[in-house]
């Protein structure tokens, strides 16, 4: 298994090449030359798996340089009822994602059950898992630089503490988390992780990081890496629960599910878009964007339109407020037949113009055909969703799953299934919750003294000389 560069000008590169790395060197994302097939024998032997071999099964098609026995172990300790039983008290954590259903035809597939309570846990677990072992047989450091304004840092936090040669450098904007977000972060004791709490707002945080980065010198000399969403292992680890979710579904190999997905960097549905590549049964692929829409009006109308800073609005599901989508471009790659000079030629446009629009081009019998459709949710469908769900069930979801719930109501048909991923527990995001119900949220067991625990975190200035020097002094 080989990967290329959406870009087409990058060399072809081994899983273990990829793994610490972001972009590829043409600036491009890397994706498998190929999608390996799953057939209907296989489907029916990974049916009854449990997770944790199942993603050894899935995984074991996108990774070389690792011996399949070396990546069982790495996924079983990965995937434990002890790392992914922080959900509701009756959710069932040996499985380690759970299949919820809310009414015949309709489930909920429980993703957000991992320490950080967003589905972010899945694949970022096992990432942390992957890069200690890879730099462990390399010999070598890895300095994590990233900026976060909640669930993607916390993730990689959880993910990477305690990891022999690895150091997370995590900024963040000062007093502009939620108590609940701050506390789970800042409140982690292990030596290896460093919150950066950076005087000003999230998009300072991520020119600090771009401007770090873009020291070739430095950045070499650290050993800087990241763990953002367009990393090709966290997109293959999400892989895996779609097949879990397909066989929690259906009794059959053969039977077809749709799923629905809350969107915003286009990480998480773009595993679903591979898996169904891959063979799985899936009708289709559900995408939900809240009122930052620019997913959804690509699926409506083939036009591809970037949205200035000013342009996007802070919601009530703030994971999803995107104003341009970084996964998108490896479907985009997938849908033009992979011709890579069109995509550099659309990337371009993008730079110049802001907008490419695949309507009345070839290319768009392509996207009509994928598998994909997409909706919209707005503030007060989060709320009338939330509330309605609770009535009937007396479940409580998180406002970026309802915005998927919203969204897959009006996609259902008859005889599919429709999957809704759960994205967050409910826990996170208590005022959207008391707004639409009138109560807190419950807090996962363990989690009810959060924010009284001690905190630890440096407050810089949004300097770049100055965090420079911080990281020097704090490396390894
Ligand atoms: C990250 C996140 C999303 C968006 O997922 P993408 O992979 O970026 O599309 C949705 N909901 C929650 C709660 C998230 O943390």
């Amino acid at each position: 298994m080989k990967y290329v560069s959406t870009r087409g000008n990058a060399p072809e590169a081994a899983f273990l090449d990829i793994l610490l790395s972001g972009l590829a060197p043409d600036g491009g994302l890397y994706l498998p030359a190929s999608y390996p097939p799953v057939g209907r024998d296989e489907l029916d032997r990974w049916r009854t798996l449990p997770y944790a071999d199942l993603a050894a099964a899935v995984l074991g098609r996108f990774v070389t340089g690792i011996a399949a026995a070396d990546l069982e172990r790495l996924c079983r300790q990965t995937y434990t009822a002890q790392v992914y039983g922080h959900g509701r008290p009756d959710s069932d954590a040996a499985q380690i994602a759970p299949l919820r259903w809310l009414e015949p035809g309709l489930a909920l597939l429980e993703l957000s059950n991992g320490p950080t309570l967003a589905f972010k846990d899945m694949a970022m677990q096992l990432l942390g898992a992957l890069f200690e072992y890879a730099l462990a047989r390399s010999g070598e450091r890895l300095n994590i630089l990233g900026a976060t304004s909640g669930d993607t840092g916390s993730a990689a936090e959880y993910a990477m503490r305690g990891r022999p040669g690895i150091k997370v450098f995590m900024l963040s904007p000062h007093g502009r988390m939620s108590e609940f977000q701050r506390a789970q972060m800042y409140s982690l004791a292990d030596a290896n992780i460093f919150n950066i709490a950076v005087e000003g707002v999230f998009d300072d945080c991520q020119d600090l990081v771009k401007a770090v980065s873009n020291d070739l010198e430095f950045k070499r000399r650290l050993r800087i890496g990241t763990v953002n969403s367009i990393n090709w292992a966290r997109v293959a680890a999400q892989v895996v629960y779609y097949f879990k979710g397909y066989f929690a579904a259906t009794k059959r190999s053969g039977e077809r599910v749709s799923f629905a997905v809350p969107s915003g960097n286009f990480g998480n549905v773009l595993a679903g878009w591979i898996a169904r590549c891959m063979g799985l049964p899936i009708e289709r692929l559900v995408l939900a964007t809240n009122e930052n829409d620019v997913l959804d009006e690509f699926f409506r109308s083939g036009r591809y339109r970037l949205r200035a800073a000013a342009e996007t609005l802070a919601t009530s599901s703030p994971s999803m407020d995107i104003s341009k989508a970084s996964n998108f471009e490896r479907f985009v790659f997938d849908v033009v037949g992979r011709d890579a000079p069109l995509v550099r030629r659309l990337w371009a446009q993008l730079d110049a113009r802001g907008s490419f629009d695949l309507a009345g081009t070839p290319h768009w019998q392509a996207v009509r055909s994928s598998g994909f459709v997409s909706g919209r949710s707005t503030h007060a469908d989060r709320l009338a969703t939330i509330r309605e769900l609770h009535a009937r069930s007396g479940l409580v979801i998180d406002p970026h799953t309802a915005d998927g719930l919203k969204v897959a109501r009006e996609h259902l048909s008859p005889g599919v299934p429709m999957i809704c991923l759960e994205t967050a527990l409910p826990a996170k995001f208590a005022g959207t919750i008391v707004e639409a119900i009138g109560r807190q949220p419950e807090r996962p067991a363990g989690y009810a003294d959060v924010e009284s625990r001690p905190q630890r975190f440096t407050v810089l200035p949004a300097d770049m000389e100055r965090l420079k020097a911080f990281i020097e002094t704090h490396v390894g």
